[in-house]
């Protein structure tokens, strides 16, 4: 086995963007498929298993917000979504249902490239059913069950709503979350309104784990979007 077997499905009508992607996904040794409509992409997700989805929003056949649905009825393979800026309201739509990831077009390999290895393990089963008692991330270090957080050798002290953000975050490091996502994970769905939540939680949290909370160097902010977690 050469060190990198996953494959990844491509569902992309530009060929031009297909090509891209492919030189960039062969250089790291992934496997990759190529499908230009959402019917065929939706058949290949079933029939060739892929480990990763790259989706385009704009399908001539069908919607790419209709083919998350549709993938997500039977599949819970990672799905990053690409798509064009101006189309910021579709990326949020698309993280609520169901799709991992976004990239804003134009994107860098190297981006791509990382983005993949951070759905590639999010969804290996090894971090699926386990989960790690203790979290590392630089000098912060969370012990899942004390249910402790450190800076360093500094104990924090959270408040049960800012230790639930934290770790809501931390478990899906590297990926982007959108502020409704976030809320219904850490005040249950009958919040999903109230963004204005994440925003104040978020502040208080910043002041308290990161060395300089205007600068942050852990609790990024995904504009317009929400937040990610930085390892
Ligand atoms: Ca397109």
């Amino acid at each position: 086995m050469t060190e990198n077997q996953a494959i990844v499905l491509l569902i992309e009508d530009e060929r031009q963007m297909r090509r891209f992607l492919r030189v960039a996904l062969e250089s790291e040794k992934y496997g990759v498929l190529e499908a230009e409509t959402a019917a065929d992409g939706l058949s290949q997700v079933a029939t060739r298993n892929p480990d990763v989805v790259l989706l385009d929003l704009g399908l001539p056949d069908l919607d790419g917000l209709e083919v998350i649905e549709k993938l997500r009825e039977w599949s819970a393979v990672p799905v990053i979504v690409i798509s064009a800026r101006e189309k910021e309201g579709d990326k949020i739509k698309a993280l609520d249902r169901g799709a991992d990831d976004y990239l804003t077009k134009p994107f860098g390999a190297g981006e791509l490239l990382a983005r993949i290895r951070v759905a590639l393990r999010h969804a290996s089963p090894k971090n699926q059913d386990q989960g790690e008692a203790v979290f590392v991330a630089a000098d912060l270090r969370i012990d899942f069950l004390k249910r402790q957080v450190f800076c360093g050798t500094r104990k924090i002290h959270l408040t049960p709503i800012e230790y639930r953000l934290l770790t809501v975050l931390v478990k899906n490091a590297g990926k982007v979350m959108t502020h409704r996502h976030i809320i219904r994970e850490v005040w249950g769905p009958l919040y999903v309104e109230q963004t204005h939540y994440v925003r104040v939680f978020m502040n208080q949290l910043r002041k308290k784990i990161e060395t300089d909370s205007t600068r942050p160097r852990f609790l990024l902010n995904e504009p317009g979007i929400g937040y990610r977690f930085k390892e």
